[in-house]
């Protein structure tokens, strides 16, 4: 049996290497000797800093296989994600968010108490400079998860600095990891800053069913018992 956890996270940019953005899909795939999923703000500070405690389990085989034949169908541009997406959300009623996706530089704080960064334009915020793109990517790499929320691009930034290839925050992961072998998919709905990005959550966890199904696709069910956990 294994799980596939799948909804929202937040994402780490860090173009052009990992041009992680709003409505892009993050799948947790083990890099750099860490097993998909670090539990970043688990372990104790030593005299050389902070050190992780523990490992968390790796993804299972099976779904690190079915990923790694959909890498092969993005490259030949088979991969059938775009029809599966399309499908949700003609289904749902909902559609990829016509508002402009802007990362503010990470030295930019957001100017206002409201929801919303007018203020933040109209002070001329910095902003990172990117082609524009209409369709969602996905990203293979490690997903922080941790306790607490991170709101603000300093700990993104430090964190980020920490694990090269990490793409994403989610809370929910670590604590499921050791329970039950999974992969986490993770749509991204805004960049762990103090920015507000309304309007992009319903599509970040359409992407993300929409990539769930894409790999359940791959994987014979009658040979295996497979959990679908929702996941804000
Ligand atoms: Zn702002």
């Amino acid at each position: 049996m294994f799980a596939l956890l799948v909804g929202t996270g937040t994402g780490i940019p860090n173009p052009p290497k990992y041009d992680v953005r709003l409505g892009d899909i993050v799948v947790s795939v083990p890099q750099d000797n860490h097993p998909g999923v670090v539990q970043y703000d688990f372990g104790k500070y030593e005299d050389d800093g902070f050190v992780l405690k523990g490992s968390l389990n790796k993804p299972p085989p099976i779904l690190l296989s079915a990923d790694g034949q959909l890498v092969e169908e993005e490259i030949t541009d088979r991969s059938p994600l775009e029809s599966i997406l399309q499908h949700i959300t003609n289904k749902l009623g909902i559609s990829r968010p016509e508002i402009e996706d802007i990362l503010f530089g990470q030295n930019f704080a957001h100017m206002s108490q409201e929801k919303d960064c007018r203020k933040c334009e109209e002070m001329g915020g910095e902003k990172v400079a990117r082609e524009a793109r209409y369709y969602p990517v996905v990203h293979r790499g490690l997903v922080l998860s941790g306790s607490g929320i991170v709101r603000n691009s300093i700990d993104r930034e430090r964190l980020r600095r920490r694990y090269k290839a990490a793409l994403c925050f989610e809370t929910k992961a670590a604590g499921i990891m050791d329970e039950i072998p999974c992969l986490v998919i993770r749509g991204i709905s805004d960049y762990a800053d103090a920015h507000v990005q309304e309007g992009w959550h319903h599509y970040a966890a359409a992407v993300a069913a929409a990539y769930c199904k894409t790999i359940l696709c791959k994987v014979d069910s009658q040979k295996h018992m497979i959990l679908y956990v929702p996941c804000r």
